[in-house]
């Protein structure tokens, strides 16, 4: 793993950085904000056995490596960035060492708060895309099975204050609400720093997934929410809940602007002929395994959804939807 990292607000805020792996493809960023008097983590990675130990491992190296009384034990507050377990799933090992309070976005409070209805409600939503995106009972099962692989060491926390944006937060940290990447996204600045989660990354574009499944996610929200955090004045320093550190922000938006622009263009190409959300992702991303599968899938269903709420994809055969209790819907360009 990486060494740790520190940089300086202009105002003389301490934010450290270090890496977790996640999952075995999924490294995150988790930052320890300090000023002297408050120490605040802001995520917690996705609490499996390997990402808690470099957790543990990451504060410790911290406070030697910048010779800072840091540990689990003197967090002040957590702040949870958004509602993905690789962000929160480890809140129940932090809250070992520490009964710091909790915040998160009101959006995303059930999801740390209720989450074993969450599970069951979004599994449930998410089948019913899958089924008429066109994907077999026997593949339905085999993706639902990953889907919830990872989720079930995740036990509910309570929530203690929210993140609202207009309110600053604690340290008078500014808090911007970013819906679209998740309902309860939010972008947080300290100083001249955004830290900006899983809102805007510096290589890949975040993972978008169709509002049909969970209020407040799809694509035009997002898109909507990159309009927004490009017009906060004064960011030096952009840092995500993964990759690089972000030294142009507002370019890095214009670019992913323009990535989701070229996907929306190449799926009308596509669909120049009638074809189900599954051909659409095929033809998008190619074949792809396990969790892939169903990344793709949510992916080209945010773009598939923006369009046609847009009018630019109509529906190819209105007889079969209006004939079948679960169509598979064929998307053609207008
Ligand atoms: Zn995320
Ligand atoms: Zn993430």
């Amino acid at each position: 793993m990486k060494a740790p990292r520190k940089f300086t607000t202009e105002a003389g805020r301490i934010i450290y950085s270090f890496p977790v792996q996640s999952f075995p493809n999924l490294v995150n960023n988790i930052y320890l904000i300090s000023d002297g008097d408050l120490l605040i983590l802001v995520d917690c990675g996705s609490g499996f056995a390997e990402a808690n130990d470099q957790l543990l491992a990451g504060v410790t190296a911290v406070s030697h490596q910048f010779n800072e009384a840091i540990s689990l034990e003197a967090v002040t507050h957590i702040l949870i960035t958004h509602g993905h377990i690789d962000h929160f799933g480890g809140l129940p090992f932090v809250r070992q060492f520490t009964s710091a309070p909790v915040g998160v976005h009101v959006l995303d409070r059930r999801v740390l708060s209720n989450f074993e209805e969450r599970s069951i409600f979004s599994s449930s939503r998410l089948d019913t895309f899958l089924e008429g995106a066109g994907v077999s009972t026997e593949r339905r099962q085999q993706l639902m099975q990953v889907y919830l692989f990872g989720k079930q060491y995740y036990k509910s926390t309570p929530v203690q204050f929210l993140l609202e944006e207009g309110k600053p937060t604690v340290g008078g940290i500014e808090v911007f609400h970013v819906p679209g990447h998740c309902p309860g996204q939010v972008c947080l600045l300290v100083d001249d720093v955004m830290l900006t989660a899983d809102h805007v990354l510096s290589r890949i574009t975040p993972h978008q997934a169709p509002e049909s499944i969970t209020n407040n996610m799809g694509l035009g929200h997002y898109l909507d929410s990159l309009t927004k955090i490009s017009k906060v004045p004064g960011v030096r320093l952009a840092l995500g809940g993964h990759e690089e550190s972000m030294g142009d922000m507002v370019g890095r938006i214009q670019a992913i602007k323009i990535a989701h622009d070229d996907r929306l263009n190449k799926i009308l190409e596509i669909c120049t002929e009638p074809k189900s959300l599954a051909e659409i992702s095929r033809d998008l991303f190619g074949r792809v395994e396990s969790y892939h599968v169903l990344l793709a899938l949510e992916e080209a269903g945010a773009h598939v959804e923006y369009l046609y709420q847009r009018g630019e994809l109509i529906a190819a055969n209105l007889d079969e939807i209006q004939k079948t209790y679960h169509p598979v819907v064929q998307y053609q360009k207008a």
